[in-house]
């Protein structure tokens, strides 16, 4: 039996994991403003102010950026179905759980998908894409995960996208971990198509996916042979909505567009280079506490991660008893691994609004205090000392 007359109570978690992270009361507070409809033209520069705000956070100039009224997953069905017709030939670089998602999503789009594998925990090179592309004839596009949630990984994403031009092929970057957290420059790297989620370091609640196309991207999908299988996703008709002519495509989900636009409107007060600052000196301060704690980091030391730290759980310790324990004693929220890596390592992510010192000291004491608990060492607090110190010098 459940007992839906109760009212719904929540508690006020602390978001560590790899999303969804917390968000700002501002942004909250703005999903109290009154519900307009979408046609409604005292909307519209709700519109236009979040797709000016994107388009910064992105670092692109491109006509065609916009939040997708889904998650981060849509992002990727769109890219793939915009620029993807049935036949061709797709190279997906797969170096973790959602490289293998953009794989399985190319296939249904009807493409001939190569993969490039590589150990989860190391990056996507731009040799290993070279390699690939030379031994294929004509490649429609390449598909590379920037910053792989599941790993804890960064790729360099601007020396494979010269490497995919160089043989005529589109760049599809997935940016859902990187955008507002790490340095990321679209038009800059020349990348063809990127989509991010909002509720990663963007700090909006999840439900909004925001995508951008190149002129090069869109001149593509307007030399399809065949139309976009997907309707919802088809940029085409998004477009059509989102500019001048505000012609109804679906109805807008009004309030994720408010909680939105505030969210995008703290980085801009924040100023985007600053965030990124912060998402690196706070990731350092964690690094420092958990290596004190001598806990293994999983990903490749020259290719981490600032917004998601990645650990090895030590010999003896079950990792999801120690999650368990932080959710319930420290109401903190941390991630464990996908796939093949479940049970293996943990996830601590530091992302948007998550993103504080108090939540790194606090974070590492909890988690000093549950492995002693479990017998890993005894407690003496010197993964707080570790990362005051890095956090200090600044
Ligand atoms: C979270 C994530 C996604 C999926 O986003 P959803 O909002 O869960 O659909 C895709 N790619 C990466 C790299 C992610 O971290």
């Amino acid at each position: 039996m459940t007992d839906y007359l109760k009212e719904l109570q929540m508690p006020n978690r602390i978001l560590l994991g790899p999303g969804p992270s917390n968000v700002s009361p501002r942004v909250l507070q703005a999903m109290m403003t009154p519900i307009l409809g979408h046609l409604d033209p005292d909307f519209w520069h709700v519109l236009d102010e979040v797709r000016e705000m994107l388009s910064l956070a992105l670092g692109t100039s491109t006509e065609c950026t916009l939040p997708l009224p889904a998650t981060g997953t849509a992002g990727m069905e769109s890219a793939f179905c915009n620029m993807v017709e049935p036949g061709d030939r797709v190279v997906i670089a797969v170096n973790g759980f959602f490289g293998a998602r953009m794989a399985e999503i190319a296939a249904r789009c009807g493409a001939e998908v190569h993969r490039i594998d590589v150990t989860w925990g190391k990056p996507v090179l731009p040799e290993m894409v070279e390699e690939t592309l030379k031994n294929l004839g004509q490649v429609k596009a390449v598909g590379v995960v920037h910053a792989a949630t599941s790993t804890g990984v960064l790729s360099p994403i601007k020396e494979i996208a010269e490497v995919v031009h160089k043989y005529d092929a589109l760049i599809i970057a997935d940016v859902v971990t990187s955008l507002g957290g790490l340095e990321l420059h679209m038009d800059e790297w020349d990348l063809d198509v990127c989509y991010g989620a909002s509720q990663k370091c963007l700090g909006a609640p999840p439900g909004l996916a925001p995508i951008s196309f190149s002129s090069r991207a869109l001149e593509a999908h307007k030399n399809r042979k065949t139309p976009v299988q997907s309707f919802y996703l088809d940029i085409a008709t998004l477009e059509n909505y989102w500019s001048e002519t505000r012609q109804y495509h679906h109805t807008s989900p009004i309030l994720s567009l408010y909680a939105f636009r505030e969210a995008l409107r703290m980085i801009m007060e924040e100023g985007i280079e600053n965030r990124w600052q912060k998402h690196a000196h706070l990731a350092a301060g964690l690094r420092a506490g958990l290596e004190a704690l001598e806990l293994e980091l999983f990903a490749d030391p020259d290719y981490r991660l600032d917004p998601l730290t990645t650990i090895r759980v030590p010999e003896g310790i079950e990792a999801a008893q120690v999650i368990r324990q932080l959710y319930r004693d420290y109401n903190i929220e941390i991630g464990g691994g996908l796939g093949e890596l479940a049970s293996k390592i943990w996830r601590i992510g530091l992302m948007g609004e998550s993103c504080k010192a108090s939540n790194v000291l606090l974070v590492l004491s909890a988690l000093e205090t549950v492995l002693a608990k479990q017998g890993y060492a005894q407690y003496s607090g010197n993964s707080v000392a570790a990362a005051q110190q890095v956090l200090a010098a600044n």
